[in-house]
């Protein structure tokens, strides 16, 4: 992986996958998309994908060697995530299920977190324990002090969510330049309509 300077924000896509949430857990379940319409696409349609989510989201540096279980512990964990986050962001109470569901899962071994020469982080285990790294970072976010600034995007058919780290606390789009921008030109027509 190619260090990113702290300044940059990170890349919104990487190999065809969104990293709009500005966390693990929020983008994992962005890898289902068409939630709102029910015509589900499904980025995550086999084991090679799985590893190549984990490459572009920085925690495996070659092929993790995902099995079909792995592919199926990582669609349920993403369901288990969007579950939850998305009670956050409506300010709901957690469900049960899913909250045991991630419980279960931050309880098995997770990737250890080793320093290479050049200071980047890096991480050692296998896709289940790569997904079970996330999983407990999704209990800090969703058990820690950034859970009230989880959103859902506003676009009309965008079910994506991110972390909300704008100083008011008012990001509304999961990115500024896709469904932010959706929403000027339509606003832009509506006027032109009048
Ligand atoms: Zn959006």
């Amino acid at each position: 992986m190619t260090p990113q300077p702290q300044e940059t924000p990170p890349q919104e896509t990487r190999d065809g996958f969104r990293f709009r949430g500005g966390r693990l857990p929020l983008d994992l379940p962005a890898t289902l998309a068409g939630r709102v319409s029910g015509n589900h696409r499904d980025a995550l349609a086999t084991p090679a994908d799985l590893d190549r989510w984990l490459v572009a989201a920085g925690l495996a540096d070659g092929v993790a060697g995902s099995s079909a279980e792995d592919l199926s512990a990582a669609r349920d964990l993403r369901e288990t995530l969007y579950a939850l986050a998305l009670a956050r962001a409506e300010d709901r109470p957690l469900p049960n299920a899913p909250r045991e569901a991630l419980n279960a899962l931050a309880a098995q071994p997770a990737a250890a977190p080793w320093l290479d020469a050049s200071g980047e982080r890096r991480w050692t285990g296998g896709a289940r324990a790569l997904l079970a790294g996330v999983a407990r970072e999704a209990i800090e976010l969703l058990g820690g002090p950034d859970a009230g600034r989880i959103r859902q995007c506003q676009g009309p058919v965008c079910a994506i969510l991110f972390l909300d780290a704008s100083r008011k606390g008012d990001r509304r789009w999961c990115s500024m330049s896709a469904c932010g921008n959706r929403a000027k030109v339509a606003a832009f027509r509506g006027r032109e309509k009048l």
